[in-house]
C-alpha cells in the first residue's frame, strides 16, 4: 500500500468540480467576501471531464476506490452526469458520490441516476425557513431542499444528510432534523462548524461539541454507538455513528474540531483547477493540472501522485487540538470542496 509519512494510504478522492455556488452559507462563502466582486475561475481554468477522469484512472492504480464530488455546487456544472459516467467505469473505483445543496437535484436526478450515481449527501442546516436561511444567506425555500431529499429517495438514491452546527444559530434545530432523518430512514451527520479557510470569522465558541449533539438527540430517542465491524486502529470513516434504540436507523456526527480523526486520514482533494491538496486546511496544492497538460504520460502522473502522497505529514486538525495550529492563508472549502 502507498502510505504518507504517518502510515496512512490514499483511498479518497473528493473532486471539486467548481468554485461557483447558488447559495452563500456564512461559514463557507460568506456574502461579504463572496460577492459580485469575487473573481471566481475562468472556465477555461477548469479541469476538463477527460482530465480529471484521466487523475482517477491513476489514482486508482496508487489505491483510490472511492470518489465524491463536491464543490462549490457540483451541480452548476454543465453535464455533470458525463463525469459521474466516466468515473463510475474506472476499473478500482467501488464509490462514487456527489455533495449537494439539492436545489438542481430534482431536474438533474434522471441523467445523474442512468449514469450509475447511487449515492449522494444533501446539505441541509434547518427545517425552520428563517434559520435555514440564516445559514444558507439566499432565498430559497427550504421545502426546494427537503423536497429534493425525498426526490433523491424516490429515484432510489441511498441519502445521507449533511447539517453544520453552529453555535448560536441552528442549534435550536439539531432534534427536527434527527426527527426528518428517522421519518425517511436517512442518516442525518451533524458537522462540527470548522475553522476552514480565513473568511468565515471561525471562533471555537461557534462550535457545539458533537459529545452535546449526541446528548440532545439520546434525551428525546436513546441511542447507542455503532461498533462497525474492523474499527478501531486502521478504521477510515470520519463519522461516529449511533442507532435509535427503537430500531429507526441511525445518526452520525463528525466531530472534526472537538475529536480530530488525522491518524485515519486517507483523504486527498483536488481543486477545480486540479491542484492536488493532502489536507483540508492546506495553504498549498500541488499543480496536477501542469503535469497533466506538459504532455506528460500515465507513468509520469504516477510518480507524482506517489511522490505527492509519500511526502504527506498533514494533521492540522490534531496540532489545532494541541494549540499548535499555525493561522495561515488556508484554501477555503468551497474552492477544494468539502
Ligand atoms: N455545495 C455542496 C453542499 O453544500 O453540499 C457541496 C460543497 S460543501 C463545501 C461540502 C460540505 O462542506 C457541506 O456539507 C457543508 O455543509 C460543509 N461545510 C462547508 N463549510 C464548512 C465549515 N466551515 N465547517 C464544517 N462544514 C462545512
Ligand atoms: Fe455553497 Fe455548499 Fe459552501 Fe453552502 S456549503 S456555500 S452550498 S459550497
Ligand atoms: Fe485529514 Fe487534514 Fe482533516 Fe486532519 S485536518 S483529518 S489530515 S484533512
Amino acid at each position: 500500500m502507498l502510505a504518507d509519512q504517518l502510515g496512512r494510504g490514499l483511498d479518497d478522492l473528493r473532486i471539486s468540480v467548481t468554485d461557483r455556488c447558488n447559495f452563500r452559507c456564512t461559514y463557507c462563502m460568506p456574502r461579504e467576501q463572496f460577492g459580485p466582486d469575487h473573481a471566481f475561475l475562468p472556465r477555461a481554468s477548469l479541469l476538463t471531464f477527460e482530465e480529471i477522469t484521466r487523475v482517477v484512472r491513476v489514482a486508482a492504480g496508487v489505491g483510490v476506490t472511492k470518489i465524491r464530488l463536491p464543490g462549490g455546487e457540483p451541480l452548476l456544472r454543465r453535464d455533470l452526469h458525463r463525469l459521474v459516467a466516466a468515473v463510475t467505469a474506472v476499473d478500482g473505483i467501488t464509490d462514487v458520490a456527489m455533495t449537494t445543496n439539492g436545489v438542481l437535484l430534482p431536474a438533474a436526478l434522471d441523467d445523474l441516476v442512468g449514469a450509475g450515481l447511487r449515492r449522494v449527501t444533501v446539505s441541509l442546516d434547518a427545517l425552520d425557513q428563517a434559520t435555514f436561511a440564516a445559514m444558507a444567506d439566499v432565498k430559497v425555500a427550504v421545502d426546494a431542499v427537503t423536497g429534493a431529499i425525498d426526490a433523491a429517495l424516490d429515484a432510489g438514491l441511498v441519502v445521507k444528510v449533511n447539517t453544520v452546527v453552529k453555535r448560536g444559530v441552528n442549534e435550536g434545530e439539531i432534534l427536527a432534523l434527527a426527527e426528518f432523518g428517522r421519518e425517511r430512514g436517512i442518516s442525518v451527520r451533524f458537522i462540527e462548524f470548522m475553522d476552514v479557510g480565513h473568511t468565515n470569522g471561525w471562533d471555537v465558541t461557534h462550535v457545539v461539541p458533537a459529545e452535546e449533539v449526541v446528548a440532545t438527540i439520546a434525551a428525546a430517542h436513546p441511542l447507542s454507538p455503532v461498533v462497525r465491524p474492523g474499527a478501531g486502529p486502521g478504521a477510515t470513516a470520519v463519522a461516529d455513528r449511533y442507532a435509535y434504540d427503537d430500531g429507526a436507523g441511525e445518526v452520525g456526527v463528525i466531530a472534526s474540531v472537538t475529536r480530530p480523526f488525522c491518524r485515519t486520514c486517507v483523504r486527498a482533494r483536488l481543486s477545480a483547477v486540479g491542484e492536488l491538496f493532502t489536507c483540508l486546511f492546506a495553504t498549498r496544492g500541488h499543480d496536477l493540472r501542469a503535469v497533466l497538460r506538459s504532455g506528460a504520460d500515465d507513468a509520469e502522473l504516477d510518480a507524482e501522485l506517489r511522490r505527492i502522497w509519500t511526502g504527506r505529514a498533514d494533521r492540522y486538525s490534531e496540532l489545532r487540538t494541541l494549540g499548535q495550529a499555525q493561522p495561515e492563508d488556508r484554501v477555503e472549502m468551497s474552492y477544494i470542496g468539502g
